[in-house]
């Protein structure tokens, strides 16, 4: 699974505080599959039947003897292990996550113990076909038996009757290890095979005519891509959405209106979610049909509150995220409104923040705070404290304590009680100690 892909060569682990070996060292297997993986594990298998060697195959991790030729070597597993020398971790993250493109990687090799791990480029990310071919499949809609006997598995409820739109994210937000599983290259389903999937899902004897999320990584990524990207791979030097959006890339909203008209048509669904997360800066970007595609949204497709993930106000501190600044924030907060009380609706946003991030000190949060009474009319509740995934931009700077695209320090609160308070400043209780009331939250309490 993911836990495999974000742990493939040397990387950091929270639970330890220390740079660890590739997973595949670790659980001593003989093979790792890193992606989505579900054509490589094919061509694997197929490579054991017939007793080849499946060391060609993209997508592939496993351990030699000897580097081959036309690998990158990487620092040693030893070198990048050292506490007193973070600059070679940051160094080997920088060259394992810029080899991470189906069409532009080179294989890495790292020596770790006396052998060399090998990390095969990237499976290519999928076509329609393939993408339509896997979803496809008769998938149970079910948990294993094996774990349903362990008691009810909830998050099974809000999976059950979602569909996949399309794989891959360009957000590139600092915090997030999508890019490092599925890739920045977004591939999309066709219309007709969602279309089918829906219609399957109205056969279904517990499905009660609600598909809980039509969707993605980011939601608003289907049905277009850079065409650069597409023949030629993903920029090196530069990103697609940050810090402004890449004027190559061709937002279009159309095919995701489209879509969500003819699936809300399907006989027997009453309503349809949009629950993945939406990227803002991109509807504003759409000038064609980012409104529409907004007021498609407010109109049918959330069931009373819409949830955005600005994660912060502060820019330094957006900065470090990889996060688009407030500008857009208040714009599209503003529109949503506007939109929201143009359908006579009653609905909300629901704002994702991110406390004690690298970059982000108490006064930061304090400042949060100030913006949210401020700017927001509410105390955003949905806070989550930083917790370093292996394999992300934000967990390299957790461990060096350094930005590594400016090289400059920057603060990061390790400590438990530190991290705790970052969170506790914008908790209720403390709110409504002090009595902060606000126009639209006159009892102070959460909306
Ligand atoms: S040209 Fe722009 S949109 Fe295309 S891959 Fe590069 S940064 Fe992304």
């Amino acid at each position: 699974g993911i836990e495999a892909s974000l742990r493939r060569i040397a990387h950091y682990d929270y639970w330890t505080d220390s740079i660890r070996k590739s997973i595949l060292i670790d659980a001593k297997a003989d093979f790792l599959l890193y992606g989505m993986a579900e054509y490589s594990t094919l061509a694997l298998a197929g490579c054991l039947q017939k007793k080849a060697s499946p060391e060609n195959l993209p997508g592939l991790c496993y351990l030699a003897r000897d580097v081959p030729e036309s690998a990158l070597l990487l620092p040693s597993f030893y070198e990048v292990g050292d506490k007193k020398n973070k600059k070679k971790f940051s160094r080997m993250f920088m060259d394992f996550y810029l080899n991470n493109d189906p069409i532009t990687a080179k294989m890495l090799a790292q020596q770790q113990d006396n052998r060399f791990l090998i990390q095969n480029p990237p499976w290519p990310a999928p076509s329609t076909a393939e993408l339509d071919q896997i979803h496809g499949l008769d998938f149970e809609r079910e948990v294993h038996p094996l774990d349903s006997a362990q008691g009810e598995v909830r998050a099974m409820e809000t999976i059950r009757f979602a569909l996949t739109t399309h794989r891959g994210c360009y957000g590139e937000c600092n915090f997030c290890a999508i890019a490092v599983h599925q890739g920045r290259t977004v591939s999309c389903r066709s219309r007709e095979s969602l279309i089918a999937e829906a219609k399957e899902l109205t056969r279904h004897p517990k499905f009660k005519g609600t598909i809980s999320d039509l969707g993605g990584p980011t939601a608003n990524m289907y049905g277009f891509e850079c065409e650069k990207k597409l023949t030629k791979g993903t920029c090196a030097t530069k990103r697609c959405l940050f810090p402004s959006i890449c004027p190559k890339m061709p937002i279009d909203h159309g095919p995701q209106i489209t879509l969500l008209r003819e699936i809300r048509k399907i006989k027997g669904i009453r309503k349809v979610v949009v629950a993945s997360g939406i990227r803002y800066d991109m509807i504003l970007a759409d000038r064609k049909n980012g409104l529409r595609y907004l007021e498609e949204i407010v109109r049918h497709h959330i069931s009373g509150q819409l949830k955005i993930a600005p994660e912060h106000c502060v820019d330094s501190v957006l900065a470090c995220m990889g996060k688009p600044g407030t500008k857009d924030l208040l714009r599209f907060r503003e529109l949503f409104f506007t939109l929201t009380a143009k359908a006579g609706l009653k609905q909300f946003l629901t704002y994702y923040i991110i406390a004690a991030h690298p970059g982000c000190r108490l006064r930061d949060m304090r400042e949060l705070k100030k913006f949210a009474f401020r700017n927001l009319k509410l105390l955003p509740r949905q806070v989550q404290i930083f917790t370093p995934t292996p394999s992300t931009f934000s967990t390299l700077m957790y461990w060096t304590g350094r930005d590594p695209f400016t090289s400059r320090t920057c603060f990061v609160e390790r400590n438990f009680q530190g991290r705790e308070q970052q969170k506790e400043m914008l908790s209720i209780k403390k709110t409504a100690a002090k009595g902060h009331r606000t126009k639209n939250n006159p009892s102070g309490k959460h909306t």
